[in-house]
C-alpha cells in the first residue's frame, strides 16, 4: 500500500471516530480541491454528518459577462489577436439571440481567437507575429495574476496588451462569511492560491469569524487531514488556522511572487458574475503598467447590457458558487445543462462544480 493510501485510510478512520453529533457543513475554496474530492469519490466515504460544499474557486465561473462581451468585441470589431486559457473560450453571455455568446462561436464567425495554456505562449505569440495587436484576456486568481506579474516585470512585445480580468479569492470568502447566509462551520483553504500568498491569508477565517480553517493539498491524504483538523476544531471549540500542505505552503507564501503582484497591480474593487461588486477583490494594472492595459489600448464599444452581471436564465451558479445549493440541484443540471452543451459557467470549466460533479458521474435525482 503506498503511503499516501495509508496516509488517507488514516485520516478517514480518524474522522470516523469523531463524536459528530450535527451536521458540519465545510466549504472547500478551491476547484481542484473540489475536483481531487469529486473524482475520488470522498464525500461517499466519509460520515453522514459531514457535507462538504464546493466554494467561489473558480474563475471562469465568476468572470463578468462584462469583461467575456469586451474580450468579444475586442476580437470581433477591434480585428485583434485575443488570446485565453481554453475554458474561458466556451463560457457563454446573455446576447440576444443571433449575436456572438462565446469567443468560441466568435472564432467560428471568423474572429482570431486562440487558447493558450501559458502567459508565455501569449508573448511568444506576439513576438512571432509583431503586425498583429495581440490581447490576452486573463480571468484567473492570485495563481494566474502572479505569472501575469512577472510576464509583464520581465518585458513584452509593444504589440501584446492584457484585458484584466483577475480576481483575489480572499474578499469573496469573507463577503460569503460576513453574509453567513451560507451557514458555514468550517472552511478548506486554497493549496494554489496558499503556495503563493501563503497561509497566513486565511488566519481572518478563524481570527474574525471563529471557524475552524485548514489549508489543504490535492491528495486524498492532505484533504482528509485537512478534514479531519477543521473537524476537530470545531468539536474542540477553538478554531486555529492549520496548515495541512506544509509541503509547498508556508506561513506567508512566495515572497518574490508577491513583490511583483504588488509591483504590477493596485488592488481595487471588482464585478464577479452572479455575485456583484466585491471591494479590494480584483487585480488593476498600476502606474506605467497601464501601457499594456488592452481597455486604454483598443477602443471598446460598451454596449448597455440590462442584464450584464446575470446569470443565463434558469442557470442557479451564482448559489451554486456561493455554496447555497449543490450543482444538481440546479433544475437545469444534466437535462438542459450539460458539458456538451452548457448553459452557464459552472458547467464549462475544469474548475465548475456543475462541470465536476458531472465528469464524476453525478446524474440527476
Ligand atoms: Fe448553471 Fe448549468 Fe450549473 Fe445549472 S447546471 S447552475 S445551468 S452551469
Amino acid at each position: 500500500m503506498s503511503e499516501t493510501l495509508e496516509g488517507a485510510r488514516n485520516w478517514l478512520a480518524r474522522i470516523r471516530q469523531l463524536p459528530l453529533e450535527r451536521e458540519v457543513a465545510v466549504m472547500n475554496v478551491c476547484g481542484g480541491h473540489e475536483r481531487s474530492l469529486a473524482m475520488l469519490g470522498l464525500r461517499a466515504v466519509l460520515p453522514e454528518a459531514v457535507r462538504i460544499i464546493p466554494g467561489p474557486g473558480c474563475p471562469v465561473c465568476v468572470c463578468p459577462e462584462e469583461d467575456l462581451a469586451d474580450a468579444i468585441e475586442l476580437a470581433t470589431t477591434n480585428r485583434v489577436t485575443l488570446v485565453a486559457f481554453g475554458d474561458m473560450l466556451r463560457v457563454p453571455i446573455n446576447a440576444p439571440k443571433g449575436q456572438i455568446r462565446s469567443l468560441a462561436a466568435a472564432r467560428e464567425a471568423g474572429a482570431d481567437v486562440r487558447p493558450i495554456a501559458s502567459p508565455q505562449e501569449a508573448v511568444a505569440i506576439a513576438r512571432t507575429e509583431p503586425g498583429r495587436e495581440v490581447v490576452f484576456f486573463v480571468a484567473g486568481f492570485e495563481t494566474t495574476s502572479a505569472p501575469v506579474a512577472a510576464m509583464l516585470a520581465e518585458g513584452v512585445p509593444d504589440n501584446l496588451t492584457v484585458l484584466l480580468a483577475a480576481r483575489l479569492t480572499w474578499p469573496a470568502v469573507e463577503m460569503l462569511l460576513r453574509d453567513g447566509r451560507s451557514a458555514l462551520d468550517a472552511l478548506i483553504a486554497p493549496g494554489h492560491v496558499a503556495t503563493v500568498m501563503g497561509a497566513n491569508e486565511w488566519g481572518f477565517v478563524a481570527g474574525r469569524y471563529c471557524l475552524p480553517v485548514a489549508v489543504a493539498g490535492f491528495t486524498a491524504e492532505s484533504l482528509l487531514a485537512a478534514l479531519y483538523s477543521v473537524l476537530r476544531q470545531g468539536i474542540e471549540g477553538e478554531p486555529f488556522l492549520d496548515n495541512c500542505y506544509p509541503e509547498l505552503v508556508t506561513a506567508n507564501g512566495n515572497e518574490e511572487a508577491k513583490r511583483l503582484l504588488r509591483e504590477v497591480f493596485d488592488i481595487i474593487p471588482a464585478m464577479w458574475r452572479g455575485i456583484g461588486i466585491i471591494p479590494d477583490s480584483g487585480f488593476g494594472l498600476r502606474g506605467p503598467w497601464q501601457r499594456y492595459d488592452a481597455r486604454l489600448r483598443h477602443v471598446i464599444r460598451s454596449t448597455f447590457r440590462p442584464h450584464a452581471g446575470d446569470m443565463p436564465p434558469g442557470c442557479d451558479c451564482a448559489a451554486v458558487v456561493l455554496g447555497r445549493i449543490a450543482p444538481d440541484h440546479c433544475r437545469l443540471y444534466g437535462r438542459a445543462c450539460t458539458p456538451s452543451h452548457p448553459i452557464g459557467p459552472c458547467m464549462v470549466s475544469d474548475e465548475g462544480a456543475c462541470h465536476i460533479w458531472w465528469q464524476a458521474g453525478v446524474r440527476p435525482g
